[in-house]
């Protein structure tokens, strides 16, 4: 009803070793033609299992991306991976500022900003990851966190081809918590209201998912509300059976 193709993104984080690519494998078989035409699928597993993941989706509808970039294409920064490079390995996805990056590495909202530059200079779609902690719900002020982190870590001009929005509560990942559907509603017109600020009409085809303990038992649910254009999912994309099953929430 949106005209926005819901997108579903698995995000591995740091799992996965070779053996994993049977993952891809079995999400490839259970992705049925009625599911393949009417959602966009897209796993992230590790930097070290980009090539052989995209391998195993090729000729597939299954997209592969990466969890992170460093936002320079080439340099002295040992250990960092640019947006050229994934692309060069197939990869057309890329998170941006998931909150584990944002706690552990401290990347802030300006770091994002220019990852997601370096996302569209690679043709890469980059999915900006924001969201507020257990503390900043409590006192009443999400929405004015992930609307500065929007103001500041999306670029001028973007588009829908080359950013998604991923709504992604920092107390609802990996903990079996959810906002209620009411909330998730609120953040996410909220969030499409800042967006239609930041880059005018294009916001209404720029898709916004909702991630934080997706399940397949409450994906209908959760992707039922207004403003949800799919899912980030964790743990539950580990397992490609509980994967599919999130991916069917919008058959
Ligand atoms: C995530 O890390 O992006 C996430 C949503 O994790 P989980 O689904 O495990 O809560």
């Amino acid at each position: 009803k949106s005209g926005r193709r819901p997108l579903v993104a698995g995000n591995w984080k740091m799992n996965g070793l070779r053996a994993s690519i049977a993952v891809v494998e079995a999400v490839r078989n259970g992705l049925t033609p009625e599911l393949g035409e009417s959602t966009d699928v897209l796993i992230c597993p590790p930097s070290t299992l980009i090539a052989s993941c995209v391998a195993a989706a090729y000729g597939s509808p299954i997209a592969i991306g990466g969890q992170n970039l460093h936002a320079k294409p080439s340099g002295a920064f040992t250990g960092s991976i640019s947006a050229e490079m994934l692309a060069d390995l197939g990869a057309s996805y890329v998170i941006v500022g998931h909150s584990e990056r944002r706690a552990y590495h401290h990347e802030t909202d300006d770091g994002v900003h220019a990852k997601a530059l370096a996302a569209r200079r690679a043709g890469l779609c980059g999915i900006i990851c924001v969201g507020e902690t257990k503390e900043e719900r409590e006192e009443g002020r999400t929405l004015d966190i992930v609307r500065a982190q929007l103001a500041i870590g999306v670029p001028k001009g973007a588009s829908a081809r080359d950013t998604v929005i991923a709504y992604e509560p920092v107390w609802a990942i990996g903990t079996g918590l959810t906002p209620t559907p009411a909330d998730i509603a609120e953040v996410h017109a909220s969030l499409r209201e800042m967006l239609g600020q930041l880059i005018g009409a294009e916001a209404q085809a720029v898709r916004i998912l909702y991630g934080g303990s997706v399940k397949p038992s409450n994906a209908r649910e959760l992707m039922a509300v207004e403003n949800v254009d799919g899912a980030l999912v964790g743990g539950a994309s580990l397992v490609a059976e509980d994967f599919l099953g999130i991916a069917r929430a919008y058959l």
